[in-house]
C-alpha cells in the first residue's frame, strides 16, 4: 500500500484552556509533517477574530503550510475581504472558501444584502486577486441545500472554474460513497484533486447526530457496531480500526491524499497515520 500525503483540520480555541489543547494537538501532528493545516471558520462567522489570530499565529510559530477557512456569512464583501487582507497581510496563502453555514438557530442560508451571495462569488472575487491558493468543499451525498446530487456536482465544477484548485469533501463513513463521487465528477469533466475528508470518531453519538444534520449516510452495521463498543468501552479501538480500514480502501483505488478532521484530537488521528505507515518525520520536542 502506498503512503498517502495527509493534511489536518483544527477548530479556533475559544479560551486559554482551548488555546493549550489546540497548541498541544498542532504539536503532535506536526511530526507528521502535513501538506496543510487548516482552521475552520465558526458557523455564521462566529470566529472570524479568533480564526484570523489562530491562523496568523500558526502560520509564524509552526512553519506548517495553514490554510485559513473563509466563509459568506453575515458580512458584507468589503468586511469579508478584509479578513482575507488581514491573512494575506500575515503571510497565509491558502484558503478554503466557503458559503458557509448560518449561525444556530437560522432557518437556512440568507445572504448579507451588501455581501457575498455564493460560494462562487466569493472564490471569484478571490481568485481576481490571485493571491491565494483556493481550495473548496465538495459532497460526495447530496449537500441538504441541493436540488440533486447531480446539482452538487454542477455546482462543484463551477466552484473549481471560478478558480479553485482542489476540494475537500465533507466526511462520510463508506469508501464506495467516495469512489462513486470521484467517478462522478471525472465524468463531468472535473480535474481538479477531490481530496477525502476523513473524520476518525472520537464520539458516535456527537458523530452520527452532526452525519444526520449534513446528509451523511449511517451504515447500520456501524450504529450496530458503536453503540455495543461504546457499551464495553472501546470505543476508540473501532474508531481506529474503522478509520484505518477507510483510509486503506481509498489508498488502494489511488487516492494519494487525506485530509482528517481532527476535532482539535491528535490521538485518534495519529493511531490512524501510524496504521497507515505515516511515520512522524521529527522529533516531537523540535515541532513549534
Ligand atoms: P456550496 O458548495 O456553495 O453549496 C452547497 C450546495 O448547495 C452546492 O453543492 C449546491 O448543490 C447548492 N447550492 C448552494 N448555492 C447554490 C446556488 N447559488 N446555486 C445552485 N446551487 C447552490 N462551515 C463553516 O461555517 N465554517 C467552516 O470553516 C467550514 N469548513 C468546511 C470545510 C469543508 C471541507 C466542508 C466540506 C464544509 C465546511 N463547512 C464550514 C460547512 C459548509 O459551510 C456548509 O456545508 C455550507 O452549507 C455549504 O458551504 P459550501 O461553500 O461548501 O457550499
Amino acid at each position: 500500500m502506498s503512503i498517502p500525503r495527509i493534511s489536518f483540520e483544527f477548530f479556533p480555541p475559544r479560551d486559554l484552556e482551548a488555546s493549550f489543547n489546540l497548541f498541544e494537538t498542532v504539536q503532535t501532528l506536526a511530526a507528521y509533517q502535513p501538506r496543510f493545516v487548516s482552521v475552520t471558520y465558526g458557523a455564521g462567522g462566529t470566529t472570524r477574530e479568533i480564526t484570523r489570530d489562530a491562523v496568523a499565529t500558526l502560520h509564524k510559530h509552526t512553519g506548517l503550510n495553514v490554510a485559513a477557512h473563509l466563509t459568506c456569512v453575515d458580512a458584507t464583501r468589503e468586511e469579508t475581504l478584509a479578513i482575507a487582507d488581514q491573512f494575506a497581510a500575515a503571510g497565509v496563502t491558502e484558503i478554503v472558501a466557503l458559503r458557509g453555514d448560518p449561525p444556530k438557530g437560522a432557518n437556512g442560508f440568507t445572504a448579507h444584502p451588501q455581501g457575498f451571495t455564493s460560494s462562487v462569488e466569493l472564490i471569484e472575487a478571490l481568485a481576481e486577486q490571485g493571491r491565494f491558493n483556493i481550495r473548496v468543499g465538495a459532497y460526495p451525498e447530496k449537500h441538504p441545500d441541493a436540488a440533486d446530487s447531480n446539482a452538487d456536482i454542477d455546482w462543484l465544477k463551477r466552484k473549481l472554474d471560478a478558480g479553485a484548485s482542489e476540494a475537500i469533501t465533507q466526511f462520510f463513513f463508506e469508501a464506495e460513497t467516495f469512489l462513486r463521487f470521484r467517478d462522478r465528477c471525472d465524468k463531468a469533466g472535473i480535474t481538479a484533486p477531490i481530496v477525502p475528508g476523513i473524520l476518525p470518531i472520537e464520539n458516535w453519538k456527537g458523530a452520527s447526530t452532526f452525519a444526520r444534520r449534513c446528509g451523511a449516510s449511517i451504515p447500520p452495521l456501524l450504529d450496530d457496531a458503536f453503540t455495543k463498543a461504546a457499551r464495553d468501552g472501546r470505543e476508540d479501538l473501532l474508531a481506529t480500526a474503522q478509520a484505518t480500514e477507510l483510509c486503506s480502501e481509498l489508498i488502494d483505488e489511488g487516492v494519494e491524499d487525506l485530509h482528517f478532521y481532527t476535532l482539535n484530537k491528535p490521538h485518534l488521528t495519529r493511531e490512524v497515520c501510524h496504521a497507515l505507515g505515516i511515520k512522524p518525520q521529527i522529533p516531537l520536542q523540535k515541532v513549534a
